[in-house]
């Protein structure tokens, strides 16, 4: 990467920031209930179903009401994806890059509008709201530059007379992106973007809990004047239109995050029902059961202050997040003593006052999940910590709070994801028996170590088997072109991490791309164009 910079969050201890937000938020609460439409080519189509989208902070405030695809409608989305794909396709990597880049401008100067509406939509404060905002520019810009490298063919034994032989890459055709609610903007973007720099038409099926924010950001792109019908917006219910599309002959790769169950759902039916153009391409990036192991030596501050953002930021919905808290025998005492006072600490409730840390799970069979999983940890663990009700917020939303448990490998809680602010502590013998147990999980996706020991620290590095490592910091908030993110195991398939130089090389190229060998004889016409 040669000029890629992180987009830098905002500063809210600036009262300039403080205040383009609460005005960004009073916008967006004036465009509650607004209608939205599908878009399928160049024409926006209101359907006679929608889906209502709650704020789960109020749960009797419909934030939007976007518009349902049916069967029918998926099939102009996908006959649209497939024409555009014939011009979209034929643009240089190059001019696909301008897109982005032209839509990563548009973006930044919205992102307090981008942010009210995560904050609206899915809850999130006012930091992480921000930082997702920062995270999709990233994405636009990140592909951009990315595909301009990748653009260019490689020349291939270049030192031989009489032939030139030209390594370079293609796009697949139209591609099938399918996004969840908890980075309904971010994750939206990067899947969205990194399609359509490698040439690939999109048809979005967003998350049916956030589709609010998914039509904004396709405005955004409509605003930089992607061509008709190579981003067509789909919201409609994963059960009724996802087995069709997945199924689709003329979709040609899937590009997912979302639950381990959909995800392997997705990859069976992809397998079993091959495109007209072949073999269909499948990512599914998926859930996480994620540990962090605390060493005898660790700053204990840190540690605190680094498993407190990591189990409970944006309340335990991050894939990232961590669930499994592990801490050796010596001392387990002084350090649970320390960190339950600091979960005491954490304040609870709306996300539109900045002074909230912690706002509200998704929805209600979220809120249901998650006490079902307390009630569960009541049983077989031992309760270290709950949130007592009359310090929860008394609004009506969907609000649970941070809950601790301590217990074994054998719990439930243990092995399953559970995406809530629940936290599980296990005592570790020794530092070895620490990394077996962070490894004791079908799932591989993050995992921290907080240590001032380089012997240990090696051997963390070393044997867990997480993708993403942490040492000494908060196991969440990877950034694009930093810590590029994907898991393996149950975690992910298609190994590849998103913002990172593999995504267009591995994911970009084996997945959105396909690679080709061009050699010419040019010995017939005495020269070749080299490009
Ligand atoms: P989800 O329930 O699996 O839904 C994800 C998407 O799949 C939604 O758009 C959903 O649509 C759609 N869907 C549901 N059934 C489908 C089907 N049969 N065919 C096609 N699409 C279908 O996941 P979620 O609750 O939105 O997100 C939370 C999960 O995502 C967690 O497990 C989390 O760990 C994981 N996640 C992973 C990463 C990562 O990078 N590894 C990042 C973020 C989240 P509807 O909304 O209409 O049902």
């Amino acid at each position: 990467m040669e000029n890629f910079q992180n987009q830098p969050p905002l500063d809210f201890s600036k009262e300039k920031n403080r205040k383009e937000m609460g005005k960004a938020i009073s916008n967006a609460r004036k465009q509650l209930g607004w209608i939205y439409s599908l878009i399928v080519d160049k024409t926006k189509v209101y359907t006679q179903k929608n889906i209502p989208s709650i704020n789960p902070a109020l749960y009797n405030e419909i934030v939007g009401k976007v518009s349902k695809a049916s069967v029918n409608n998926a099939e102009e989305a996908v006959s649209a994806a497939n024409k555009a794909f014939n011009v979209w396709s034929r643009i240089t990597p190059k001019e696909r890059a301008m897109y982005l880049l032209k839509a990563a401008d548009l973006m930044e100067e919205k992102r307090f509008e981008f942010a009210a509406w995560q904050i609206l939509e899915v809850g999130k404060n006012w930091y992480e709201a921000d930082a997702e905002v920062c995270e999709a520019i990233d994405m636009l810009r990140y592909y951009a530059e990315e595909i301009i490298r990748l653009g260019k063919p490689i020349l291939m034994r270049p030192d031989l007379p009489g032939e030139t032989n030209s390594y370079g890459y293609r796009p697949i055709g139209a591609a099938l992106v399918i996004s969840p609610w908890n980075f309904p903007l971010a994750i939206t973007c990067g899947m969205t973007s990194a399609s359509l720099a490698a040439g690939n038409t999109v048809i979005l099926k967003p998350s049916s809990q956030s589709p609010v924010i998914a039509f904004k950001m396709v405005e955004i792109f409509r605003e930089a004047r992607l061509p008709d019908g190579a981003l067509n917006f789909l919201p409609g219910s994963g059960s009724e239109i996802g087995d069709w599309l997945v199924s689709h002959p003329l979709i040609d790769l899937i590009a997912f995050t979302g639950s381990k169950d959909v995800g392997l759902r997705i990859n069976r039916l992809a397998a079993e029902n091959p495109g007209k153009r072949g073999i269909k391409r499948v990512i599914a990036e998926m859930g996480g059961k994620n540990a962090v192991i605390v060493d005898s030596d660790a700053d204990i501050d840190e540690t605190i202050k680094g498993a407190i953002a990591s189990a409970f930021s944006f309340q335990g919905q991050k894939c990232s997040a961590l669930s499994r808290l592990i801490i050796p025998k010596n001392i387990r005492e002084e350090f649970l003593a320390r960190f339950i006072e600091a979960v005491d600490s954490i304040t609870i409730g709306s996300p539109e006052d900045p002074g909230n840390f912690m706002g509200p799970v998704i929805d209600a069979n979220s809120l249901k999940n998650i006490k079902n999983y307390i009630e569960t940890g009541k049983k077989e663990c031992k309760l270290l910590y709950e949130r007592e009700v009359k310090r929860l917020p008394s609004q009506r939303g969907f609000f649970v709070g941070p809950t601790v448990f301590e217990g074994s490998e054998n719990c439930v809680i243990f092995k399953e994801e559970i995406f809530g602010p629940v936290l599980l502590v296990i005592k570790a013998e020794n530092f070895d028996d620490a990394l077996r147990i962070a490894n004791n999980s079908e799932y591989a996706l993050t995992a921290g170590l907080y240590s001032r020991n380089p012997k240990n620290i090696g051997e963390f590095k070393k044997e867990i088997l997480a993708n993403v490592k942490y040492i000494n910091r908060k196991i969440t908030g990877a950034q694009v072109g930093r810590q590029p993110f994907g898991g393996s195991g149950m975690s992910g398939f298609g190994d590849s991490k998103a913002g990172g130089p593999d995504y267009l090389p591995l994911k970009f190229l084996q997945i959105f791309m396909t690679s080709e060998i061009i050699s010419e004889n040019t010995m017939r016409r005495g020269y070749a164009p080299l490009d």
